[in-house]
């Protein structure tokens, strides 16, 4: 309780008090108590160039002590060493793992590209989930990766250099742009959109919680929507589409989800995400009263707490 009292008084009060406007008490608590947790270090085998026993091998020969993931066998929690630890290891500084938060590694997997497959990752530095990917298709197929900030492209690009991921054509440009150049062209589209951030914010750490503003959220909100849209043009008929944000608030979710829904009518389709995972949390049904689309329910949240952050995961269909 006394968690939920300390976060409360830290953290922005307009944030703290919608919060408990768009969501059910118990859940609100949940997602406060969740951001007094710190998170132990994750990472990702890069299977492109190592597997998970080589990997094992390697920590346990450094002394480092890890738990395996039940839902992602590339997956490792470290408990006893910190980022900067490990950023010392050889396998980080070739490229053997990678290390990402745990939520940062769901998109991809409910997106499950296949091997030679065509991907478009819409915003994509400094490329996480866009190296995540080219490991799930075993580098073959092709995976267009872009970023409008030149300095995060560049961070991207040498991320997919030293991943190996061979397959990731990377590009310094707007997503829109480069969408519109390709309409119904990819196979799977991936848009990890630019966002609010609180699904991040912890009590402990300001600068998590500091840039966030009614005004952040409504231009992250304004973006989410081009790129949406953009993606949803970009897809063959038939593909698959993951929205995602590390942001909890209906605006940039579930109401993300639902205008696009409505704007591309009889086209597209939120379906059920299969990834099984004990930390899925239900996406809200409605907003302030208002009803949404049938399929938005298919939407998952994961709650902030002392494993994962908090982040929106949606998986689309275009049907037509
Ligand atoms: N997917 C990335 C990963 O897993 O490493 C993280 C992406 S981050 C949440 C959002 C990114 O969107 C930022 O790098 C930002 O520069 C980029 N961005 C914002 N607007 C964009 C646009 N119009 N076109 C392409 N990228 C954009």
């Amino acid at each position: 309780m006394s968690s939920i009292r300390t976060a409360r008084s830290r953290l922005p009060g307009e944030f703290v008090a919608e919060l408990y406007r768009a969501f059910p008490v118990h859940v609100a608590e949940r997602i406060l108590m969740g951001m007094t947790k710190r998170r132990p270090v994750t990472l990702r085998v890069n299977t492109i160039k190592a597997s998970p026993r080589e990997i094992m091998e390697e920590l346990r020969s450094e002394g480092i002590k890890y738990r395996r993931v039940q839902w992602y066998p590339d997956a490792f929690v470290i408990t006893n060493r910190r980022e900067r630890d490990l950023e010392q290891l050889r396998s980080y500084q070739e490229g053997r793992v990678y290390l990402q938060s745990l939520s940062s590694m769901v998109p991809p997997l409910v997106l499950a590209p296949q091997a030679g497959e065509s991907v478009l990752d819409i915003a994509a530095a400094p490329g996480s989930k866009a190296t995540q990917m080219a490991a799930l298709m075993e580098n073959r197929g092709r995976i267009v990766a872009v970023d409008v900030d030149r300095l995060r492209a560049q961070r991207l690009a040498f991320n997919v250099e030293r991943q190996g991921a061979s397959i990731v054509e990377v590009v310094a440009g707007d997503g829109v742009a480069v969408a519109a150049s390709s309409p119904e062209a990819f196979d799977r589209v991936l848009v990890d959109a630019p966002c609010s951030g609180e699904g991040l914010f912890l009590v402990d750490d300001p600068a998590t919680y500091r840039p966030w503003s009614q005004k952040l959220r409504s231009r992250s909100t304004a973006s989410q929507r081009r790129l949406l849209d953009a993606g949803v043009k970009a897809l063959k008929p038939g593909g698959f589409l993951v929205y995602s944000t590390c942001t909890l608030n209906p605006e940039e979710n579930e109401l993300a989800v639902d205008h696009l829904l409505k704007r591309h009518g009889g086209l597209l389709e939120a379906v059920p995400i299969e990834l099984d995972m004990p930390e899925w949390s239900p996406a809200l049904e409605q907003v302030e009263g208002r009803i949404l689309g049938p399929s938005v329910k298919h939407a998952r949240r994961i709650l902030p707490s002392e494993i994962m952050e908090g982040f929106f995961v949606a998986l689309l269909k275009r049907t037509g």
